[in-house]
């Protein structure tokens, strides 16, 4: 499932090839990835617009257009939701059969093709309204981290899905950076010791960086067949070798070696969710 790296890559290949472009036709061939947007104001509304700007925010797309010059932006909000993929095609080229909505740009479509149809591609932008601050911005201090973490008795695995706390980390990240923090999952969030936030604080923005990075080494083809590529389930180039395999250090490693100490990895379920850990660098 997509997270904030694999967001902000996309955004990143994404915001160049639609910047400037107008929406021609509109085509909704699932409505539900639309909701609570009618097709028909979705399609009302996206006609002849222009897109102006495009930003992640958590794991969200956020569109900016424009129905003409003087016009107030609108706002068309993305999510990936488990399977969501958003690409360009030649306007020539048979879609796919999960295309859930089709934008025509003239020469090409683009595509928001979600084979599961969790994702969303809609008017409505109220999910933005309860999002925490970004990791990566300055409005993520560990002083405020701290604060909200003192007040749940949540596990802090399950604390950090909350996307109020921090937007955009999910259930791979959260592994990571707990094991990398040497912090146990199952430690309730209010009962870290202040040396111990400060170290997930640090980890949370290392695992993020670091995985955005490498996203943007990497030709990964957002057409392609869904071949998953390390974490980046976007498809990558024919031929080109899997960048990724040994990226993750606990995440989706049950039984295999901790790279630190050799313990073998457990997993175990919270929240309905896999958390994967070593029990011996995260025993607190
Ligand atoms: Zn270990």
């Amino acid at each position: 499932m997509p997270e904030l790296p694999e967001v902000e890559v996309l955004v990143r290949h994404l915001a160049p090839l639609l910047m400037g472009r107008t929406i021609r036709a509109v085509r909704v061939r699932r409505a539900k990835v639309l909701a609570p947007t009618s097709v028909r104001e979705f399609t009302r509304t996206l006609l002849g617009a222009k897109f102006s700007r495009l930003a992640r925010r958590g794991k969200y797309l956020r569109f900016e257009l424009r129905r003409s010059k003087q016009a107030e932006p609108l706002t068309l909000l993305g999510h990936l939701g488990m399977t969501g993929r958003m690409y360009l095609l030649p306007a020539q080229t048979r879609l796919p059969r999960h295309a859930a909505v089709v934008l025509g740009l003239g020469r090409e479509n683009f595509v928001f093709e979600d084979t599961r149809y969790f994702g969303r591609l809609t008017l409505d932008v109220r999910a933005l309204a309860r999002l925490g601050p970004e990791p990566l911005e300055p409005a993520f201090t560990v002083e405020g981290f701290a604060c909200a973490l003192g007040r749940s008795g949540q596990p802090i695995k399950v604390k950090l899905l909350d996307q109020s706390l921090v937007a955009g980390v999910g259930n791979i990240y959260a592994s990571e950076a707990l094991f990398r923090a040497g912090i146990a999952p199952a430690l309730r969030a209010c009962k870290l010791r202040p040396v111990q936030v400060g170290r997930l604080w640090r980890a949370i923005r290392e695992v993020l960086r670091e995985a955005i990075a490498c996203g943007s080494t990497v030709p990964l083809n957002y057409a392609g067949q869904g071949a998953r590529d390390g974490l980046f389930y976007f498809g990558k180039a024919p031929g080109a070798p899997d960048f990724y395999e040994e990226r993750l250090q606990v995440y989706d490693r049950a039984g295999r070696p901790c790279p630190q100490c050799g313990t073998l990895i457990k997993r175990r379920a919270q929240a309905g969710r896999s958390t994967y850990y070593c029990p011996r660098c995260q025993r607190k």
